[in-house]
């Protein structure tokens, strides 16, 4: 017992320090970046994603050593699969507005398609880029794989929109510091000098909040000079529309304040003439509101006496996956919660897994749940109240700037510091005991329309692959590690395949 479990530790210490030490050259051409399009399409029940293009990029902002994601946050995650050794060269996550539009009414009663799209560094050879979904339970599992040639004519180098960048504070390499490039959302040709005041202040920000004030030599912000057609934003209610080059909007499910854009492509063609980790947009507009996507985009209003707190709050979202710490029991995306598994949002608890967030920060004698009371200012304890919801979710702190605009409070403050340092070129020395759990089969491409690759972990063994009305139609004798597998034969349809006891599913179409 106890031999395998110490046989078990080693494992998982081998596949830490190996997937924290992917090679760059090996692996990735250091010209650019692969950006996936894709549709995820559905309804509160569940989706499916719909492949659009591949799209290869002239620029790469990200870290060069540290390809693996530290941090096991997000509702979604990308995986790079090297389709030759079955070793996965990369991998992020990140949120989308899709799946918080799952939680509206409007989800219940309708099907929607939103743009999705995912960057990586630019592979050398055949790779699979997987999408997953995390579930209602915490866990991700894999919807989506594509199979990414390098010499398929149809990757398009084809650039929809050039426009001129300003650097607007620049310390070094982007592969060494967090670039944030700025985009301008409804700002005239002739409002340009005004939108690059804009990034300007909003430089200055960062420069004096905390913990970006300490760490801004390591942050570049560029800023992306794209004209609209017309000043402004649209707001439904007041039934203003302006032609616009990201097409962004208030009323995001009907939330007066909850401005965000559907148009994801148009956010990554213009963001694409720039090296970037984050997408920053600036809207012009006086009125209050934003919105922050894990790894997507943050966006904010850049005239409102409230701005430079909305500036903050939202790229806490955007940027280290931060949760809003406030109650609103109405908002739809309360519904996001299972209070029987902690959340994977880092500053957020339902006290099922305390050890696993922040409980090392919090002193001895401190009661957990801590009161809410005058007695606990400025102590790191569990308060319930967070995520939205009033009860069974407890945050770190009486007060943050992911709950009422003041300073982070000290797990946040934290969490920032470690994406920090994730995006520089030394590798993360992150505390985390989070290793990426690798499923010992895998099939890509799904769907599938000519063959599968089936990755196995050991080589030998057969695999069966059964139909809905569980008849075996096919058996394989597996070689090697990968082996591809022609199913061009099978009628389209939903298939298992099985291999020593463990199954997969896959979609022939
Ligand atoms: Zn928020
Ligand atoms: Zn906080």
């Amino acid at each position: 017992m106890k031999k395998t479990y110490v046989t078990l530790l080693l494992c998982m210490f081998s596949l830490f320090l190996s997937a924290q030490s992917v090679n760059f050259e090996q692996f990735f051409l250091d010209e650019g970046s692969l950006r996936m399009d894709v549709f995820q399409c559905g309804n509160s029940d569940g989706s499916h994603y719909v492949f659009e293009r591949f799209v290869i990029e002239p620029y790469f902002g990200g870290s060069k050593v540290n390809l693996i994601d530290p941090f096991n946050y997000g509702t979604n995650r990308v995986k790079v699969i090297d389709a030759q050794t079955n070793t996965l060269i990369y991998s992020r996550g990140y949120n989308t507005l899709f799946r918080e539009w799952q939680t509206t009414d409007e989800a219940r009663v309708m099907e929607r398609c939103y743009e999705e799209s995912v960057s990586i560094p630019l592979p050398r050879n055949e790779v699979y880029v997987i999408l997953e979904i995390r579930n209602f339970d915490g866990e991700f599992e894999e919807v989506f794989s594509k199979l990414y040639e390098p010499d398929e004519m149809f990757n398009t180098t084809e650039q929809r929109y050039v426009f001129p960048v300003q650097d607007i504070m620049v310390n070094g390499a982007p592969d060494s510091k967090v670039d944030i490039v700025i985009l301008p959302e409804g700002y005239t040709a002739e409002e340009m000098p005004q939108f690059i005041q804009h990034c300007q202040n909003l430089a200055n920000v960062f420069a004096q909040a905390e913990p970006f004030a300490s760490h801004i030599n390591e942050f570049n912000f560029r800023a992306v000079l794209a004209p609209s057609e017309e000043s402004g934003v649209d707001i439904p209610a007041s039934h203003i529309w302006k032609r616009t080059i990201l097409n962004s909007h208030f009323y995001t499910f009907y939330i007066d304040r909850y401005c965000t854009t559907r148009n994801y492509f148009s956010v990554k063609d213009v963001a694409a003439n720039a090296p970037y980790d984050q997408i920053y947009i600036l809207v012009n507009s006086s009125q209050y509101g934003g919105g922050g996507f894990y790894n997507f985009y943050s966006m904010s209003t850049a005239g409102n006496m409230s701005s430079s707190s909305v500036i903050v709050h939202e790229f806490g979202h955007a940027f280290a996956g931060l949760a809003d710490e406030y109650e609103e029991p109405d908002n739809p995306l309360a519904l996001l919660y299972n209070l029987d598994v902690e959340p994977w949002e880092p500053n957020i608890t339902t006290l099922v897994d305390f050890e696993s967030k922040w409980a090392d920060l919090v002193s001895p004698g401190t009661p957990i749940p801590t009161p809410n009371t005058n007695q606990y200012n400025n102590v790191v304890g569990a308060f319930e109240g967070g995520g939205y919801l009033s009860q069974g979710m407890y945050r770190p702190q009486r007060n943050c700037m992911m709950r009422d605009y003041a300073p982070f409070c000290a797990v946040c403050y934290r969490t920032l510091e470690n994406m920090i340092e994730a995006h520089s070129d030394h590798p993360v020395s992150v505390k985390t005991d989070y290793v990426l759990p690798e499923p010992s089969l895998r099939v890509c491409p799904n769907p599938a329309t000519d063959f599968i690759d089936v990755f196995v972990n050991q080589e030998g063994g057969q695999a069966e692959i059964i139909d809905i009305n569980g008849k075996t139609v096919m058996t394989v004798q597996l070689d090697s590690e990968v082996n591809r597998v022609v199913v061009s034969e099978l009628p389209n349809g939903v298939y298992v395949i099985r291999v020593n006891g463990e199954t997969k599913k896959f979609v022939k179409q």
